[in-house]
C-alpha cells in the first residue's frame, strides 16, 4: 500500500514548485530585456516581492518556515525583497531607455544564489525533521532523547528540580490488531498518542521509543508531584474512549515505569531502571505506575 504523502513531503513538493515558479520568473525577465517587451506588474510594482509566485507561497507558509528557523525565515524574505528591488530598479531604467546598472545586477545575481542557499537549507531541515518524527503518531522517535536528556538534566540541575524518565506502555495491545486488524491498531495508537501529548505540559518532551511504548521526560520538584503527574495521565487515557471505525468505542490503559535521575545515571541506565519498574507495573495488574527504587 502506498503511503499517504506527509507533512514534509507536502511542503518539500511546495517548495519546488514555488522555486521552479521562480526560475520561470527569471526567464521571463531575462526575455523581457532582451526582447525589450514590458514585465509584468508582478516584476514592476513596489510590492512586487509579495505578488510573485514564491512570495505568495512563502508568505502562506510563514509560520510553518518560522517555526523550522525564525532567524533564516528572516533572511528569506530580506533577500527575496533585496532581488526584486534590483529587477524593478534594471527594468525601470531600460524601459526608460536607459543602460542596465552594474550594481543592480550584482545585487540580483547576489541575493538570487543567497535565495537559493537558503531554500535548499530548509529542505536539508526538512528532511532531518522529518525522518527524525515518526510519521504514524508525529511524536519525535529516540533519536533526539540523548541530546534532550542531557539539556533537561542541565536545567533540573540548575533549577535544583528532579528529573524523571517515565517508560509508557500500552496495556493488552496485541488483541487490539488481533480483534480490529492492524490499520485500526495503528489508528488506536495515533490517537492514544494525541491523549498522552495533550495531557504533558510543554516542557515534558514525548517521544515514541518503539511499537507501542513511549518515553517521557518529566521535570518536577518532589516525588509528590510526579506521582500526581502519573496518576493524571493514567486517568486521561483510562477517560478516554477512543472510537474505532466499526462505531465501538475502546477503552484503554497503560502502564507506566518511572526512574528518578540520580547523579550516577546515564540515559540508558535511567532507561533500564524505568523498564523494570515498567514490567513490576504490568506484573502487578497493569494501569498503574510503578517507581523505581523509590
Ligand atoms: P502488555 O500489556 O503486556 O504490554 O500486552 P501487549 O499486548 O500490549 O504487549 P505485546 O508486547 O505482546 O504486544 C505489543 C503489540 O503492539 C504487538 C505489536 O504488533 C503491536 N504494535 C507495535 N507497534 C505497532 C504499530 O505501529 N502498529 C500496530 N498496529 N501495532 C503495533
Ligand atoms: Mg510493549
Ligand atoms: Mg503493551
Amino acid at each position: 500500500m502506498p503511503a499517504l504523502p506527509s507533512e514534509a513531503d507536502i511542503f518539500i513538493a511546495e517548495l519546488d514548485a514555488a522555486v521552479e515558479a521562480h526560475m520561470n520568473w527569471t526567464r521571463r525577465i531575462l526575455r523581457c530585456a532582451v526582447l525589450r517587451t514590458v514585465p509584468g506588474e508582478d516584476v514592476l510594482d513596489p510590492l512586487a516581492h509579495t505578488l510573485c509566485h514564491f512570495g505568495n507561497w512563502f508568505m502562506s507558509s510563514r509560520d510553518h518556515f518560522e517555526a523550522l528557523d525564525a532567524p533564516s525565515s528572516r533572511c528569506v524574505e530580506a533577500v527575496h525583497k533585496t532581488m526584486h528591488d534590483a529587477i524593478r530598479s534594471i527594468c525601470t531604467r531600460m524601459l526608460a531607455g536607459q543602460p542596465g546598472n552594474h550594481a543592480d545586477l550584482e545585487t540580483f545575481e547576489q541575493s538570487q544564489s543567497e535565495l537559493l542557499v537558503l531554500l535548499a537549507r530548509f529542505k536539508t531541515l526538512i528532511l532531518t525533521q522529518a525522518v527524525r518524527h515518526d510519521p504514524l503518531t508525529g511524536l519525535p522517535l529516540r533519536y533526539g532523547i540523548e541530546n534532550d536528556f542531557a539539556l533537561y538534566r542541565k536545567e533540573a540541575r540548575r533549577n535544583r528540580t528532579l528529573l524523571y524518565v517515565a517508560m509508557i506502555d500500552v496495556d493488552h495491545f496485541k488483541p487490539v490488531n488481533d480483534t480490529h486488524g492492524h490499520l485500526v491498531g495503528d489508528m488506536v495508537l495515533r490517537q492514544l498518542a494525541g491523549i498522552l501529548k495533550g495531557t504533558l505540559r510543554s516542557n515534558e518532551p514525548l517521544y515514541r521509543f518503539g511499537g507501542e511504548e513511549f518515553l517521557w521526560l518529566l521535570q518536577c520538584k518532589s516525588v509528590a508531584e510526579a506521582e500526581q503527574s502519573a496518576q493524571r495521565l493514567l486517568a486521561a487515557v483510562r477517560g478516554a474512549s477512543v472510537p474505532i471505525p466499526d462505531g465501538a468505542l475502546l477503552a484503554l490503559t497503560v502502564t507506566l515505569g518511572l526512574a528518578r535521575v540520580r547523579e550516577q545515571d546515564d540515559l540508558s541506565s535511567a532507561i533500564m531502571r524505568a523498564d523494570l519498574a515498567l514490567y513490576d507495573g504490568k506484573k502487578s495488574g497493569r494501569d498503574r505506575y510503578v517507581i523505581a527504587d523509590p
